[in-house]
């Protein structure tokens, strides 16, 4: 016999309900093309997996209320969700590979985990409803200038982010470089679909809100947290591709756990951000087009000439081992950097520093510190928007 944690004895009897008889289009989940999980946009309307904490009828999915009542003692939190897995739906309880990512809105999930109003004032914004790869440098822009919107605000007390997890950490470590706050945010996913038996959307979540709203989790920076783990948005990476526990932090560690409903932090990041980083994103409408290129045996340069024709402003290469280039691609490299295109050494090793040498000075490269790639050209886009000076943007390199 099954016990269904809160998430799917809300959701499981909606979805059968809606699934097979009652289509119902929910109406806070359409800021954006839903996607399935392996990130391809489809047309799919979402009709079939609203549901509330009542477990309810079709007029409560409807009009399902974001707003917890307030109580003077807990602190306000804001969730503002983006799609993801965590949001996500299947008509199949065991279903966890091709389900649809971003299907459910903000008032579903918020709705679907009542134990948060014990914790917080809890209430919501829809910005996407989108797999995380379909998350744009624009989204990025909305997501960071609202969160600064609302912690600027004597109202709001943290940040909760409900995001995808395949590109969790990139939009992460983004806003831990332009928050410009020093409240508490914090960004989950999930892995498994709001429809699956044993869910870890709705466990997640409320942690997340827990971390937020708990005073010690100021001034750490952006947080990710899945599977108890808290985890700083500079340090830590997805590591594998279904498993429940792929977000690892295996150099560096993680800042704390959650575990007995208490929030334990053992850690601080020491790479500044948030508050004490250069960028401000504020009046900025787009950000400079970065790409990632990847090295392997018998490469070419033709990769950094499409990139730089396509209008790249810098590149940022996963290279082999120490950062390694072979001798054709070291000649692409060194061709964009004379067109004015940044070039970032980092590595497709999964770990580890890429050492910063003579040459690279030599070259007008930048090594990317212990950054991956995918996190390397979140700060190069940001450092794009200071200066193309490759000297400066080493700096930024060695202290974000
Ligand atoms: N599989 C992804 C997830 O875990 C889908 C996405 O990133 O949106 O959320």
């Amino acid at each position: 016999m099954i016990k269904w944690n809160s998430w799917t004895r809300n959701l499981g009897a909606c979805v059968l309900v809606t699934a097979l008889v009652l289509p119902i289009t929910l109406e806070s989940a359409a800021a954006a093309t839903p996607a399935t999980s392996n990130g391809a946009s489809t047309s799919t309307s979402v009709t079939s997996s609203a549901y509330s904490s009542d477990g309810g009828s079709a007029a409560s999915m409807v009009a399902t209320s974001a707003t917890t009542p307030v109580n003077t003692d807990l602190p306000n939190i804001k969730i503002l969700a983006t799609g993801g897995t965590i949001a996500g739906s299947s008509t199949s309880n065991t279903d966890v590979t091709g389900y649809q990512a971003g299907a459910l809105g903000i008032d579903a999930l918020i709705n679907a985990v009542p134990e948060m109003k014990d914790i917080a004032n809890v209430s919501g914004e829809q910005i996407a409803n989108v797999g995380s790869p379909d998350i744009d440098n624009a989204v990025l822009l909305k997501l960071a200038k609202r969160i600064n919107e609302l912690l600027a605000s004597d109202d709001v007390d943290g940040v909760v982010v409900t995001h995808g997890t395949d590109t969790l950490e990139e939009t992460a470590y983004f806003l831990n470089l332009v928050v410009k706050s020093k409240k508490p945010v914090v960004v989950v996913g999930a892995m498994r679909p709001a429809t699956a038996i044993s869910a870890d959307g709705p466990f997640n979540l409320y942690n997340a809100v827990k971390i937020a709203g708990t005073p010690e989790a100021s001034g750490k920076g952006v947080m990710i947290e899945l599977n108890d783990r808290i985890g700083a948005a500079r340090y830590i990476t997805k590591t594998n591709t279904t498993g429940t526990d792929t977000f690892k932090s295996t150099e560096q560690g993680y800042l704390g756990v959650v575990s007995g409903d208490k929030v334990y932090f053992y850690n601080e990041p020491t790479r500044k951000h948030t508050a004490d980083t250069v960028f401000d994103i504020s009046k900025l409408t787009e950000l400079p087009q970065v790409d990632i290129l990847y090295e392997y045996e018998n490469n070419g340069s033709y990769l950094y000439d499409a990139a730089v024709a396509a209008g790249a402003k810098g590149i940022v290469v996963a290279g082999s081992g120490n950062g390694s280039l072979s001798k054709l691609s070291k000649a692409g490299a060194l061709k964009a950097i004379a067109s004015g295109t940044a070039i970032v050494r980092s590595t497709r090793t999964g770990s580890g520093v890429v050492t910063h040498s003579d040459e690279d000075d030599q070259n007008g490269m930048i090594s990317s510190d212990s950054l991956n790639p995918q996190k390397a050209r979140i700060l190069l886009m940001l450092a794009l928007t200071q200066t193309k000076d490759p000297k400066q943007i080493q700096t930024f390199f060695d202290q974000y």
